[in-house]
């Protein structure tokens, strides 16, 4: 085209918008063009952004005279390299996410925000001229430079740069103008060391067990320099952990560096307990999300600059900038958590890992005692080596699994009385119990005794949940808390609790068995890291006896004392509208029944239900995870479920169902009009109201596309999304393309 621009260097820049394209300036007059990962500021509409440069062009479809120049490169050395830009835009594109936002995703709130990289950080603080103005009251006129004036004389040292970006947004111009009046100095203050640390002697190394260093064998005589996913199969206890840790030994040994995922770092402080450990001297840097935006900036910068050496993190821990990344690792890497499931960008992190894997070219261990159906697929479909650890390390047998038929038991408040004698029993020998129920409150009911008013929530099509310490109604949906009521607000008559969580199971245990001391683990008790910390002391100590919880009780805790497991009730995931809940609830079986025994004695696994002979349950007895895997995925392949289709979702809300469903009819309408011309061999479910359609007030729909081809679903979505974006209907709701789904409502 004749009227393109032709300039020695463009710069082709992502912005954090919804707009899915990016944008050509011209290079600053003076230096040199900044390198593409490179964040830098510049002219946008009536304002100044950060942007980061995706490539280096020579011609632009923008006339000259309509280029702007960018106003300010903010990194000398670019945040993200090479590998890891291509990273992003593959995600961009997999995901059908606009660039800009999904870089964003990828830095930390301050890094978003201009923050400099550099290992050492930008400090202000007031001058003895500074302080004694503002104790004359001055600056008068200037109320921006006044409170940071103010900041800063009330701070017992130094403030940091980002500190004041978090605190007073544009707090740079009034900076510069102190500066100007000699009130204030920047200064430059050693990087904190908060996220680097490096302790504890290493341990002695036990010998690894046939299956062990078959596994690390195998693994390390591949070629470290070229791309391969290993799926570690290994039952809880089996010793994955130790094989991470020699892998992880290998790698750094050579100068490379190693990325490790967990899916919840709260639930894992063990496993960072274990690599600090092991390696004593080695720096690392932890990634999650209860860090405070400081300490996330300097964790990535200690991975950017490559002084850690060793990065452990959750989900968006994958865009984690390190230098010479030779290995990654992703534990438990069928735990859902690993998949964003909000906003905009709906990643999975398991799956990017591999990507990286792949583009970087070194390996990828992917470790769990129950894989994602998708994981063994893929082993079976030969692109990832499967590697089967079948026994625990230490000694310990595994655990025995028995069905509980409710129909035929006494069951008082969910407890039945086999289950009750079977934990007297393990008491009295001195073991410790573990009960697994999927529901945290007192009792998810509350009821009339009369009329049959059930307390409803004003907002969801839901039942509110009862906490009877607390004497609260709370929704576990959109987080509406109200009073208990003590009468039926409809007819005055008295209300009664049904059914049970964890806060009723400890109190009907605590009443079953006086004396003795009883925990409970679920979202209510763990707020914080360390609360977890103090139940898990209390439970690891063998100061409480019986651990009640939900889900947070099957991950990764090693309680070697538990000799007894109950599932309270299994019913639940068997009959779901959601393809995935068989997998869930196995999984969960299998990850409770591996607390049970991992010491010297056996451990018993009771599973309350009251269906026995339901398909699901019995090949996971009788044959265990693989049978029940097997079983499972032949029904996936019968039905067109993943893996055996590609699946993505369309999903709307809006604050009248109608919208949020004529939003997606369009949408539909678009689709079958280029499905007629033959474009794009996709199947449409829906649109349908999502199960619990209204939350927090606003109603929930979805599309479902679904294809055999994987290219084909992403060749009709890229077609499809900006269509979709135009419609008027667009305008009236919230929407999120989620590409492979993994909840479906
Ligand atoms: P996983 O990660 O598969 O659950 P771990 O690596 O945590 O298993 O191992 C379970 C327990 O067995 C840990 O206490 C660990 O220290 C121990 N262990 C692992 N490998 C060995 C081994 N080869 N010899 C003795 N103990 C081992
Ligand atoms: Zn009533
Ligand atoms: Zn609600």
């Amino acid at each position: 085209m004749d009227n393109r621009t032709v300039v020695k260097s463009l710069l082709r820049i992502a912005v954090d918008t919804p707009l899915r394209r990016t944008f050509d300036y011209l290079p600053p007059h003076e230096g040199e063009v900044p390198a593409p990962g490179s964040r830098l500021r510049v002219p946008f509409g009536n304002r100044l952004v950060i942007g980061v440069v995706v490539s280096i062009e020579s011609q632009s479809d923008v006339p000259e005279d309509k280029l702007k120049r960018i106003s300010e490169v903010i990194d000398a050395h670019p945040v993200f390299d090479d590998a890891l830009l291509k990273l992003l835009c593959w995600a961009g594109d997999y995901y059908h996410h606009p660039l800009g936002e999904v870089i964003a995703t990828a830095l930390p709130k301050l890094a978003r925000e201009g923050a400099s990289l550099a290992a050492r950080r930008e400090v202000w603080a007031a001058t003895a001229a500074g302080r004694e103005a503002h104790r004359a009251g001055e600056p008068t006129r200037a109320p921006k430079q006044r409170r940071l004036l103010q900041r800063l004389v009330a701070a017992p040292q130094t403030v940091d740069a980002d500190t004041l970006t978090a605190e007073l947004p544009g707090w740079r111009d009034a900076a510069r103008a102190l500066a100007t009046r000699g009130w204030a100095s920047a200064a430059e203050a050693p990087a904190p060391s908060a996220a680097i640390v490096s302790n504890a002697a290493a341990a002695v190394l036990p010998t690894l067990s046939d299956e062990q260093a078959q596994a690390v064998e195998r693994i390390s005589h591949a070629d470290p320099a070229t791309f391969h996913a290993w799926l570690l199969h290994g039952i809880t206890g089996s010793g994955k952990t130790e094989i991470y840790l020699r892998l992880a030994a290998d790698t750094l040994a050579r100068g490379r560096r190693v990325l490790v995922l967990v899916p919840e770092i709260g639930l894992t402080p063990q496993l960072v307990g274990r690599f600090a450990a092991r390696f004593p001297d080695v720096p690392y840097a932890v990634l999650h999300s209860g860090l405070t935006d400081g300490e996330r900036l300097a964790a990535w910068r200690a991975a950017h600059d490559g002084s850690a050496r060793l990065v452990l993190g959750t989900r968006s821990a994958v865009f984690a900038p390190l230098p010479d990344l030779g290995l990654l690792i992703v534990d438990e890497e069928h735990d859902p958590s690993f998949k964003q499931q909000e906003g905009g960008f709906r990643y999975s992190a398991r799956d990017l890992a591999v990507v990286r894997a792949q583009i970087l070219g070194v390996p990828i261990v992917l470790g769990s005692a129950t894989p994602s159906l998708e994981t063994l697929h893929n082993a079976t479909l030969g692109r990832y080596t499967r590697l089967t650890l079948s026994r625990r390390a230490a000694a310990a047998r595994p655990p025995v699994l028995r069905l509980l038929d409710l129909r035929a038991e006494r069951v008082h408040a969910g407890l039945s009385t086999t289950a009750v004698t079977t934990m007297q029993q393990h008491l009295a020998d001195g073991g410790q119990i573990l009960v697994y129920i999927n529901r945290r409150g007192y009792a998810p009911t509350l009821a009339c005794t009369a009329c049959g008013w059930i307390a409803p929530c004003q907002a969801c099509d839901a039942r509110m949940t009862v906490y009877r310490n607390a004497a609260r109604l709370r929704c576990h949906h959109c987080g509406a808390d109200r009073d208990l009521p003590r009468q039926c607000p409809t007819c005055g008559y008295a209300v009664k609790t049904v059914g049970q969580g964890t806060e009723r199971v400890e109190e009907t245990l605590g009443e079953t068995f006086p004396g003795v001391s009883i925990a409970r683990l679920d979202r209510d008790v763990v707020r914080h890291s360390d609360e977890l910390e103090a139940v898990m002391t209390r439970v690891a100590s063998g100061a409480a006896r019986i651990l009640v919880g939900t889900q947070m009780v099957a991950k990764g805790h090693d309680f070697p004392a538990v000799t007894l497991a109950v599932v309270l009730n299994a019913d639940q995931g068997l009959f779901n509208t959601d393809f995935r809940a068989a997998e869930r609830l196995a999984q969960t079986i299998v990850q409770v029944a591996g607390r049970a025994g991992r010491g010297e004695r056996g451990g018993l696994v009771l599973i309350q239900t009251e269906y026995p002979e339901h398909p699901l349950l019995t090949s996971l007895l009788d044959g265990g995870y693989d049978a029940f895997a097997k079983t499972a995925l032949e029904e996936r392949r019968a039905a067109g479920w993943p893996p055996f289709a590609r699946l993505a979702a369309l999903r709307a809300s809006a604050l009248q169902a109608a919208h949020a469903i004529a939003f997606l009819e369009a949408a539909r309408a678009i689709a079958a009009e280029s499905m007629r011309r033959g474009e794009a061999p996709v199947r449409l479910l829906g649109p349908a109201p999502a199960a619990m359609a209204r939350r927090a007030d606003r109603h929930h729909a979805q599309l479902l596309i679904e294809s055999t081809e994987r290219s084909a679903l992403h060749r009709f979505l890229a077609a499809w999304l900006p269509q979709i974006e135009t419609l008027p209907a667009a305008r009236r709701v919230r929407y999120a393309l989620d590409v492979d789904p993994l909840e479906l409502f």
